[in-house]
C-alpha cells in the first residue's frame, strides 16, 4: 500500500505530480510520502493494540533515518531501534524519548554504550559476552543500571538473500540459543546490569511467516527456561524483517496484520511486553527515487537507458540483486526490453537489467519504486556525484528534507597539507 498513483497520465506522490518536484528540486532525488509512512506505522500499532498485546513498535531507523521521517514516526508514538551512536543522536534530536529507544548491533563502542546509558534508553540488545562485560564496567563506574536483553540467535533459515540473513549460527549476530541460559546467569550477576528482556532478529525481506513462527517458538521456550532460572523478563523483542512486495505480481509477503496476528498468538505465552523492530515494511513503499533519462544507447545486443541516478544513489540492485519496479512519470505508451544504468564507472552500476518497461526518450522522468528503505541511507558521493536531495510530500505540500550535497561541499571537507609539494619531490 502506498500513495504513488497515476492521475490523468501523470504519476503523483499524494497530491503532487512528480514532474513538479523534479522541476523544483532537480534529479535525481528521493521523494517520500508522509501518508504512506504514517499508515505503515499505524498498521503495526493498531494491529497489536486490537490483539490486546502490550507493545512497543521500535522503527528500525537504519532503513531511513531522515530527521523528517523520525519526527513523523515519533509523533505517531513509535520508538526506534538504533544501531549506532549516530542514530541515537538522530533519534534524540528528532524528539524521540530515550525510553522508546532500543540499541542493537555487534560493535557498540565504549563511547556509544556510555552515551546510551546517559540518555537512559529502554534496552541494550547485547550481542556478546565481551559487550556485556564492557557495558557492566561502564554502568558500574557511572553508578547507573543498564537494562539488557541478550540477542539470541534462534538458528532458523529465513529464506532470504544471504547478505540480509542474520539468524543462522554462521552469521556474526547474537549468541547461540544453546548458551543463552549460561550467559543470562552471568549477566544477572554483573554489577550495573539489569536483565530485562530477550531479543532476536533473524534477517530482512522475509516473505513467509513460517521462519518467524519457528523463531517465536524458540523464544517462547527460552523465556520459560529463563523464568524458571529466576530472571524477571519484562519484554521480548522480536526484531524486524517482514518483507515487502518489490515486484507487484510475484513476491507476495504476508501483510503486517497477519504478522501481528502471529505475534499476538505467541504473546499469550510470552506474557510480557512485545517489542517489534520493523524497518523495511515501514519505509520501502513510502519512497521513490526520481530520475531523468540522460541518453538512450542502442548497443549491438541491447538498449541501455542511461539515467542520472546511479548505484551511489541506490545500491540495492547491485548489492542484493534487488528488483525495483520502474515507472514512467508521464507514460508515452508501449513497452520495450532495456537495461537501466547510471553514469558511474562500474559494471555493477545498474538499476534494472533485462527489464520490460515503459518506452522512454531522452529527458523523460522515471520513478524507481519502493526505494524508501535502504536507499538514501546507503547513498554515497562516489565519482564525486552530488548526494541526492530527499523530499517529503504531505497532501499537496512538499519540502526538501535533505538538501543535496554538491561537489563544492565535498571538496570543502578535504584538506591539502602545506607539505604536499614537498611530498611530491621526495
Ligand atoms: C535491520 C534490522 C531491523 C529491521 O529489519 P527490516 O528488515 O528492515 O524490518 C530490525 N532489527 C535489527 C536488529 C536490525 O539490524
Amino acid at each position: 500500500m502506498h500513495h504513488f498513483n497515476e492521475r490523468d497520465g501523470v504519476l503523483y506522490a499524494e497530491d503532487v505530480p512528480l514532474s513538479a518536484i523534479a522541476e523544483a528540486v532537480g534529479t535525481p532525488c528521493y521523494v517520500y510520502s508522509a501518508a504512506t509512512f504514517a499508515r505503515h506505522v499505524r498498521v503495526f500499532t493498531e494491529a497489536l493494540e486490537s490483539a490486546g498485546v502490550p507493545h512497543l513498535v521500535c522503527y528500525a531507523m537504519k532503513a531511513n533515518s531522515n530527521q523528517a521521517v523520525l519526527s513523523l514516526v515519533g509523533a505517531l508514538g513509535a520508538g526506534v531501534d538504533v544501531v549506532s551512536g549516530g542514530e541515537l543522536k538522530r533519534a534524540l534530536a528528532a524528539g524521540i524519548p530515550a525510553n522508546r529507544v532500543v540499541f542493537s548491533g555487534v560493535g557498540k563502542t565504549d563511547r556509544e554504550l556510555a552515551d546510551a546509558l546517559d540518555a537512559g534508553i529502554y534496552c541494550f540488545n547485547v550481542e556478546s559476552e565481551s559487550e556485556l562485560a564492557a557495558l557492566s564496567a561502564i554502568a558500574a563506574e557511572k553508578g547507573l543500571t543498564a537494562p539488557v536483553s541478550l540477542r539470541v540467535n534462534p538458528d532458523v533459515t529465513p529464506n532470504t538473500h544471504a547478505k540480509i540473513s542474520t539468524g543462522q549460527k554462521e552469521t556474526k549476530f547474537g549468541i547461540p540459543v544453546s548458551r543463552a541460559r549460561e550467559i543470562y546467569a552471568q549477566a544477572a550477576a554483573l554489577p550495573g546490569i539489569m536483565v530485562s528482556g530477550v531479543d532476536m532478529h533473524i534477517g530482512s525481506q522475509i516473505t513467509s511467516l513460517s521462519p518467524f513462527d519457528h523463531a517465536f517458538t524458540v523464544m517462547g521456550d527460552l523465556l520459560d527456561a529463563l523464568r524458571a532460572d529466576g530472571h524477571a523478563i519484562t519484554h521480548v523483542d522480536l526484531g524486524g524483517g517482514l518483507g515487502v512486495p518489490y515486484e507487484d505480481a510475484r513476491a507476495d509477503p504476508p501483510r503486517p496484520e497477519d504478522y501481528a496476528a502471529l505475534v499476538a498468538r505467541h504473546s499469550n505465552r510470552f506474557g510480557c511486553t512485545v517489542v517489534v523492530e520493523p524497518g523495511r515494511v515501514i519505509a520501502a513503499n513510502a519512497g521513490v527515487l526520481l530520475t531523468r533519462v540522460v541518453h538512450r544507447k542502442e548497443a549491438e545486443e541491447k538498449t541501455f537507458i542511461v539515467v542520472d541516478a546511479a548505484m551511489n544513489d541506490l545500491i540495492r540492485p547491485t548489492l542484493y540483486d534487488a528488483h525495483h519496479e520502474i515507472r514512467a512519470v508521464v507514460p508515452r505508451g508501449g513497452t520495450e526490453l532495456v537495461d537501466v544504468v547510471g553514469p558511474v564507472c562500474e559494471t555493477g552500476d545498474y538499476l534494472a537489467q533485462g527489464r520490460t518497461m515503459p518506452r522512454t526518450e531522452r529527458g523523460d522522468l522515471l520513478a524507481i519504486m519502493s526505494a524508501g528503505a535502504y536507499g538514501a541511507v546507503q547513498s554515497s558521493t562516489y565519482n564525486t556525484r552530488t548526494l541526492a536531495a530527499e523530499v517529503m510530500v504531505s497532501g499537496d505540500r512538499f519540502d526538501v528534507v535533505r538538501r543535496p550535497m554538491p561537489p563544492e561541499d565535498q571538496i570543502a571537507l578535504d584538506h591539502v597539507p602545506d607539505w604536499i609539494g614537498e611530498a611530491a619531490r621526495r
